[in-house]
Protein backbone atom coordinates (compact mmCIF):
# COMPACT_ATOMS: atom_id res chain seq x y z
CA UNK A 1 0.00 0.00 0.00
CA UNK A 2 3.00 1.79 0.86
CA UNK A 3 2.88 4.28 -2.94
CA UNK A 4 -1.14 4.86 -2.79
CA UNK A 5 -2.36 7.88 -1.90
CA UNK A 6 -3.08 8.37 1.95
CA UNK A 7 -6.85 8.83 3.05
CA UNK A 8 -7.95 9.88 6.71
CA UNK A 9 -11.39 10.82 8.04
CA UNK A 10 -12.72 11.27 11.76
CA UNK A 11 -15.93 11.05 12.65
CA UNK A 12 -16.87 12.33 16.18
CA UNK A 13 -17.91 9.88 19.10
CA UNK A 14 -21.20 11.85 19.45
CA UNK A 15 -23.76 9.07 19.00
CA UNK A 16 -25.15 7.09 15.62
CA UNK A 17 -24.38 8.77 12.22
CA UNK A 18 -27.12 11.33 10.44
CA UNK A 19 -27.30 11.62 6.45
CA UNK A 20 -24.93 14.25 6.24
CA UNK A 21 -22.33 12.51 7.92
CA UNK A 22 -22.97 9.77 5.50
CA UNK A 23 -23.51 11.72 2.24
CA UNK A 24 -21.26 14.45 3.31
CA UNK A 25 -18.11 11.89 4.68
CA UNK A 26 -18.99 8.42 4.63
CA UNK A 27 -19.75 7.93 0.77
CA UNK A 28 -16.17 9.41 0.44
CA UNK A 29 -14.74 7.20 2.49
CA UNK A 30 -16.62 4.42 0.81
CA UNK A 31 -15.43 5.87 -2.69
CA UNK A 32 -11.59 6.25 -1.99
CA UNK A 33 -10.80 2.68 -0.01
CA UNK A 34 -10.61 0.69 -2.75
CA UNK A 35 -7.94 2.22 -4.56
CA UNK A 36 -6.72 4.05 -1.78
CA UNK A 37 -4.78 3.63 1.40
CA UNK A 38 -6.86 4.67 3.97
CA UNK A 39 -7.55 4.90 7.34
CA UNK A 40 -10.97 5.91 9.26
CA UNK A 41 -11.34 7.17 12.55
CA UNK A 42 -13.59 7.30 15.72
CA UNK A 43 -12.29 10.58 17.17
CA UNK A 44 -13.76 10.48 20.81
CA UNK A 45 -10.77 13.17 21.64
CA UNK A 46 -12.87 15.20 20.15
CA UNK A 47 -16.00 14.48 21.24
CA UNK A 48 -15.12 15.20 24.91
CA UNK A 49 -14.30 18.91 24.38
CA UNK A 50 -18.63 19.10 24.22
CA UNK A 51 -20.65 18.20 27.03
CA UNK A 52 -20.72 14.64 27.39
CA UNK A 53 -21.40 11.30 29.74
CA UNK A 54 -18.67 9.13 30.23
CA UNK A 55 -21.12 6.11 30.71
CA UNK A 56 -22.13 6.12 27.12
CA UNK A 57 -18.89 7.38 25.18
CA UNK A 58 -17.77 4.19 25.19
CA UNK A 59 -21.16 3.13 23.14
CA UNK A 60 -21.35 6.23 21.26
CA UNK A 61 -17.66 5.33 19.91
CA UNK A 62 -18.98 1.75 18.65
CA UNK A 63 -22.08 3.22 17.63
CA UNK A 64 -20.55 4.92 15.03
CA UNK A 65 -17.88 2.10 14.02
CA UNK A 66 -21.25 0.02 13.58
CA UNK A 67 -22.47 2.61 11.01
CA UNK A 68 -19.15 2.76 9.15
CA UNK A 69 -19.12 -1.33 8.76
CA UNK A 70 -22.98 -1.09 7.97
CA UNK A 71 -22.40 1.27 5.11
CA UNK A 72 -19.67 -0.36 3.97
CA UNK A 73 -16.48 0.47 5.15
CA UNK A 74 -14.32 -2.84 4.91
CA UNK A 75 -11.56 -3.76 7.18
CA UNK A 76 -9.97 -5.98 4.32
CA UNK A 77 -9.41 -2.20 2.32
CA UNK A 78 -8.88 0.18 4.75
CA UNK A 79 -7.83 0.37 8.41
CA UNK A 80 -10.39 1.66 11.31
CA UNK A 81 -9.18 3.32 14.69
CA UNK A 82 -10.29 4.38 17.42
CA UNK A 83 -8.48 7.60 18.64
CA UNK A 84 -7.84 7.31 21.91
CA UNK A 85 -6.31 4.03 21.27
CA UNK A 86 -3.24 5.73 19.48
CA UNK A 87 -2.36 8.47 22.16
CA UNK A 88 0.48 9.67 19.35
CA UNK A 89 -2.87 11.71 17.77
CA UNK A 90 -2.10 14.01 21.20
CA UNK A 91 1.81 13.60 21.16
CA UNK A 92 1.90 15.15 17.43
CA UNK A 93 -0.77 18.00 18.90
CA UNK A 94 1.16 19.34 21.10
CA UNK A 95 4.10 19.69 19.17
CA UNK A 96 2.31 21.38 16.35
CA UNK A 97 0.40 23.52 19.03
CA UNK A 98 3.87 24.86 19.62
CA UNK A 99 3.95 26.62 15.76
CA UNK A 100 0.48 27.80 15.73
CA UNK A 101 -1.09 31.46 17.13
CA UNK A 102 -3.76 31.28 19.58
CA UNK A 103 -5.86 34.15 17.97
CA UNK A 104 -6.45 32.20 14.50
CA UNK A 105 -8.02 29.75 16.48
CA UNK A 106 -9.93 32.03 17.77
CA UNK A 107 -11.13 33.28 14.86
CA UNK A 108 -12.56 30.00 13.31
CA UNK A 109 -16.55 29.80 13.17
CA UNK A 110 -16.47 26.62 14.42
CA UNK A 111 -14.35 27.95 17.51
CA UNK A 112 -17.50 30.47 17.96
CA UNK A 113 -20.38 28.57 16.98
CA UNK A 114 -19.48 26.17 19.65
CA UNK A 115 -19.13 28.71 22.36
CA UNK A 116 -22.08 30.10 21.91
CA UNK A 117 -23.57 26.58 22.12
CA UNK A 118 -22.08 25.72 25.33
CA UNK A 119 -21.07 28.94 27.02
CA UNK A 120 -20.74 27.07 30.31
CA UNK A 121 -18.23 24.60 28.68
CA UNK A 122 -15.55 26.79 27.27
CA UNK A 123 -12.43 24.52 27.81
CA UNK A 124 -8.90 24.90 26.21
CA UNK A 125 -9.88 21.48 24.25
CA UNK A 126 -12.24 23.07 22.18
CA UNK A 127 -10.08 26.03 21.07
CA UNK A 128 -7.08 23.38 20.50
CA UNK A 129 -9.25 20.91 18.17
CA UNK A 130 -8.82 22.07 14.84
CA UNK A 131 -4.45 21.49 15.79
CA UNK A 132 -5.71 18.08 16.88
CA UNK A 133 -7.70 17.54 13.68
CA UNK A 134 -4.53 18.62 11.83
CA UNK A 135 -2.57 15.98 14.02
CA UNK A 136 -4.46 13.30 12.58
CA UNK A 137 -4.43 13.86 9.36
CA UNK A 138 -0.89 14.65 9.61
CA UNK A 139 0.20 11.46 12.22
CA UNK A 140 -0.65 9.33 8.87
CA UNK A 141 0.65 11.97 6.06
CA UNK A 142 -2.86 12.09 5.01
CA UNK A 143 -3.03 13.98 1.55
CA UNK A 144 -6.61 13.38 0.72
CA UNK A 145 -9.53 14.02 3.33
CA UNK A 146 -12.95 12.94 2.94
CA UNK A 147 -15.52 15.30 4.79
CA UNK A 148 -18.55 17.69 4.37
CA UNK A 149 -17.82 21.21 3.38
CA UNK A 150 -18.09 22.40 7.21
CA UNK A 151 -14.85 21.18 7.85
CA UNK A 152 -13.37 23.72 5.23
CA UNK A 153 -11.75 25.98 7.44
CA UNK A 154 -10.48 23.37 9.31
CA UNK A 155 -8.45 21.82 6.19
CA UNK A 156 -7.71 25.33 5.83
CA UNK A 157 -5.28 24.90 9.67
CA UNK A 158 -4.16 21.61 8.54
CA UNK A 159 -2.15 23.34 5.54
CA UNK A 160 -1.20 26.01 7.56
CA UNK A 161 0.14 23.95 10.09
CA UNK A 162 1.91 21.62 7.29
CA UNK A 163 3.58 24.28 5.74
CA UNK A 164 4.72 26.17 8.64
CA UNK A 165 6.46 22.77 10.07
CA UNK A 166 7.84 22.24 6.83
CA UNK A 167 9.12 26.10 6.42
CA UNK A 168 10.43 25.54 10.45
CA UNK A 169 11.94 21.99 10.03
CA UNK A 170 12.08 21.07 6.50
CA UNK A 171 9.71 18.72 4.13
CA UNK A 172 7.62 16.27 6.02
CA UNK A 173 4.36 16.47 5.75
CA UNK A 174 1.72 17.19 2.74
CA UNK A 175 -0.89 19.98 2.42
CA UNK A 176 -3.71 18.00 3.24
CA UNK A 177 -6.94 18.64 0.79
CA UNK A 178 -10.43 17.80 1.24
CA UNK A 179 -12.55 14.89 -1.06
CA UNK A 180 -15.98 16.72 -1.88
CA UNK A 181 -19.07 14.13 -2.77
CA UNK A 182 -22.05 14.98 -3.97
CA UNK A 183 -23.92 15.70 -0.94
CA UNK A 184 -20.68 17.73 1.02
CA UNK A 185 -23.78 20.12 2.03
CA UNK A 186 -26.96 18.04 3.53
CA UNK A 187 -29.10 20.99 4.97
CA UNK A 188 -31.32 20.69 7.68
CA UNK A 189 -34.75 19.59 7.74
CA UNK A 190 -35.94 22.11 10.08
CA UNK A 191 -35.12 25.02 7.59
CA UNK A 192 -31.79 26.87 8.14
CA UNK A 193 -28.39 25.78 8.71
CA UNK A 194 -26.68 22.42 8.18
CA UNK A 195 -28.33 18.76 9.24
CA UNK A 196 -26.57 18.19 12.80
CA UNK A 197 -26.45 15.88 15.42
CA UNK A 198 -26.73 18.44 17.94
CA UNK A 199 -29.77 20.44 16.43
CA UNK A 200 -33.27 18.15 17.40
CA UNK A 201 -35.47 17.84 14.50
CA UNK A 202 -32.39 18.78 11.89
CA UNK A 203 -31.75 14.87 10.86
CA UNK A 204 -32.86 11.29 10.12
CA UNK A 205 -30.34 8.83 11.18
CA UNK A 206 -29.00 5.76 8.95
CA UNK A 207 -30.56 3.61 11.63
CA UNK A 208 -33.92 4.92 11.18
CA UNK A 209 -37.26 2.77 10.10
CA UNK A 210 -39.41 3.95 7.09
CA UNK A 211 -41.56 5.09 10.04
CA UNK A 212 -39.47 7.38 11.68
CA UNK A 213 -37.83 9.02 8.88
CA UNK A 214 -42.01 9.41 7.48
CA UNK A 215 -42.62 11.13 11.01
CA UNK A 216 -39.34 13.25 10.47
CA UNK A 217 -39.67 14.49 7.61
CA UNK A 218 -43.58 15.27 8.12
CA UNK A 219 -42.13 18.12 10.33
CA UNK A 220 -39.61 19.44 7.82
CA UNK A 221 -41.57 23.19 6.87
CA UNK A 222 -42.61 23.39 3.18
CA UNK A 223 -44.43 26.77 3.77
CA UNK A 224 -41.75 28.91 2.74
CA UNK A 225 -41.81 28.68 -0.92
CA UNK A 226 -44.81 29.54 -2.94
CA UNK A 227 -44.89 27.01 -5.85
CA UNK A 228 -44.78 28.06 -9.38
CA UNK A 229 -41.51 29.33 -11.03
CA UNK A 230 -38.19 28.45 -10.36
CA UNK A 231 -37.66 25.77 -7.52
CA UNK A 232 -36.21 27.73 -4.66
CA UNK A 233 -32.89 27.79 -3.63
CA UNK A 234 -33.57 28.44 0.48
CA UNK A 235 -35.51 27.83 3.19
CA UNK A 236 -37.67 24.11 3.56
CA UNK A 237 -38.78 23.07 -0.03
CA UNK A 238 -35.72 24.09 -1.22
CA UNK A 239 -33.74 21.83 1.52
CA UNK A 240 -36.50 18.98 0.28
CA UNK A 241 -35.62 19.31 -2.95
CA UNK A 242 -31.82 18.56 -1.84
CA UNK A 243 -32.42 15.42 -0.12
CA UNK A 244 -34.06 14.58 -3.69
CA UNK A 245 -31.88 15.17 -5.80
CA UNK A 246 -29.44 12.97 -3.54
CA UNK A 247 -31.56 10.07 -3.23
CA UNK A 248 -33.91 10.13 -6.20
CA UNK A 249 -31.77 11.50 -8.73
CA UNK A 250 -32.44 13.84 -11.62
CA UNK A 251 -34.98 12.12 -12.96
CA UNK A 252 -36.99 12.28 -9.31
CA UNK A 253 -36.01 16.02 -9.22
CA UNK A 254 -37.26 16.97 -12.47
CA UNK A 255 -40.67 15.13 -11.97
CA UNK A 256 -41.09 17.61 -9.00
CA UNK A 257 -39.37 19.94 -10.94
CA UNK A 258 -42.03 20.40 -13.06
CA UNK A 259 -45.00 19.96 -10.65
CA UNK A 260 -43.75 23.09 -8.57
CA UNK A 261 -43.08 24.77 -11.94
CA UNK A 262 -46.96 23.75 -12.41
CA UNK A 263 -48.43 24.41 -9.35
CA UNK A 264 -49.21 20.93 -9.03
CA UNK A 265 -46.77 19.70 -6.14
CA UNK A 266 -47.88 18.26 -2.98
CA UNK A 267 -45.64 17.86 -0.80
CA UNK A 268 -47.28 15.20 1.26
CA UNK A 269 -46.74 13.22 -1.94
CA UNK A 270 -43.11 14.21 -1.85
CA UNK A 271 -42.18 13.70 1.55
CA UNK A 272 -43.82 10.26 1.13
CA UNK A 273 -41.72 9.30 -1.71
CA UNK A 274 -38.30 10.90 -0.51
CA UNK A 275 -38.95 8.77 2.70
CA UNK A 276 -39.35 5.53 0.46
CA UNK A 277 -36.18 6.60 -1.23
CA UNK A 278 -34.37 7.44 2.06
CA UNK A 279 -35.31 3.98 3.17
CA UNK A 280 -34.40 1.79 0.13
CA UNK A 281 -30.85 3.51 0.77
CA UNK A 282 -30.49 2.84 4.21
CA UNK A 283 -32.16 -0.34 4.52
CA UNK A 284 -29.49 -3.09 3.21
CA UNK A 285 -27.14 -0.77 5.60
CA UNK A 286 -29.19 -1.41 8.76
CA UNK A 287 -28.91 -5.40 7.86
CA UNK A 288 -25.40 -5.39 7.04
CA UNK A 289 -24.98 -3.00 10.53
CA UNK A 290 -27.51 -5.33 12.47
CA UNK A 291 -24.85 -8.11 11.41
CA UNK A 292 -21.99 -6.93 13.28
CA UNK A 293 -23.54 -6.04 15.94
CA UNK A 294 -24.52 -9.67 16.56
CA UNK A 295 -20.76 -10.33 16.84
CA UNK A 296 -19.46 -8.20 19.09
CA UNK A 297 -16.09 -10.41 19.29
CA UNK A 298 -15.85 -9.39 15.22
CA UNK A 299 -16.32 -5.76 15.99
CA UNK A 300 -13.68 -5.83 18.80
CA UNK A 301 -11.18 -7.73 17.06
CA UNK A 302 -11.54 -5.00 13.81
CA UNK A 303 -10.86 -2.21 16.46
CA UNK A 304 -8.09 -3.85 18.06
CA UNK A 305 -6.16 -4.81 14.62
CA UNK A 306 -7.29 -1.24 13.44
CA UNK A 307 -5.49 0.83 15.82
CA UNK A 308 -2.56 -1.14 16.68
CA UNK A 309 -1.93 -1.30 12.77
CA UNK A 310 -2.40 2.62 13.42
CA UNK A 311 -0.19 3.04 16.43
CA UNK A 312 2.94 1.72 14.17
CA UNK A 313 2.44 4.16 11.84
CA UNK A 314 1.99 6.80 13.84
CA UNK A 315 5.09 6.02 15.96
CA UNK A 316 7.36 6.29 12.52
CA UNK A 317 6.10 9.90 12.52
CA UNK A 318 6.57 10.89 15.63
CA UNK A 319 10.12 9.41 15.81
CA UNK A 320 10.65 11.64 12.66
CA UNK A 321 8.94 14.75 14.16
CA UNK A 322 10.70 14.84 16.88
CA UNK A 323 14.22 14.02 15.18
CA UNK A 324 13.50 17.26 13.23
CA UNK A 325 12.08 19.30 15.94
CA UNK A 326 15.42 18.71 18.42
CA UNK A 327 13.81 16.46 20.55
CA UNK A 328 15.31 13.78 22.13
P1 LIG B 1 -22.01 16.56 13.52
O1 LIG B 1 -21.80 17.94 12.97
O2 LIG B 1 -23.33 16.01 13.16
O3 LIG B 1 -21.71 16.45 14.99
P2 LIG B 1 -19.32 15.65 12.93
O4 LIG B 1 -18.84 16.99 13.32
O5 LIG B 1 -18.89 14.48 13.74
O6 LIG B 1 -20.93 15.65 12.81
O7 LIG B 1 -18.92 15.41 11.41
C1 LIG B 1 -18.55 14.15 10.90
C2 LIG B 1 -18.41 14.26 9.40
O8 LIG B 1 -19.68 14.46 8.81
C3 LIG B 1 -17.55 15.44 8.93
O9 LIG B 1 -16.83 15.03 7.80
C4 LIG B 1 -18.54 16.48 8.55
O10 LIG B 1 -18.05 17.37 7.57
C5 LIG B 1 -19.65 15.62 7.98
N1 LIG B 1 -20.95 16.31 8.11
C6 LIG B 1 -21.60 16.61 9.26
N2 LIG B 1 -22.77 17.21 9.00
C7 LIG B 1 -22.87 17.29 7.64
C8 LIG B 1 -23.86 17.80 6.75
N3 LIG B 1 -25.00 18.32 7.20
N4 LIG B 1 -23.63 17.71 5.42
C9 LIG B 1 -22.49 17.15 4.92
N5 LIG B 1 -21.52 16.65 5.72
C10 LIG B 1 -21.70 16.72 7.07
Amino acid sequence: MADKKKVYSGVRATGRLHLGNYLGAVKGMIALQDGYDCIFSVVDLHAITTPYDPRTLKQSTRDVILDFLGAGLDPAKCLLEVQSKVPEHMELAYYLSTIFPVSKLEDLPTYKDKKALHPKYVNLGLLYYPVLMAADVLLYKGELVPVGIDQEPHLEVMREVARKFNGMFGKTFPEPQRFATEGEYVPSLMGPGKMSKSVTGSYILLTDDLDTIRRRLAGAPTDSGKAGGDVPTEGGVANLFVLMSLFGGRQMYQKFEQDYKEKKIRYSEMKDTLSELIYQELKPIQEKRKGFEENPELVDGIIQEGSEACRKRAQETIREVKEKMGLY
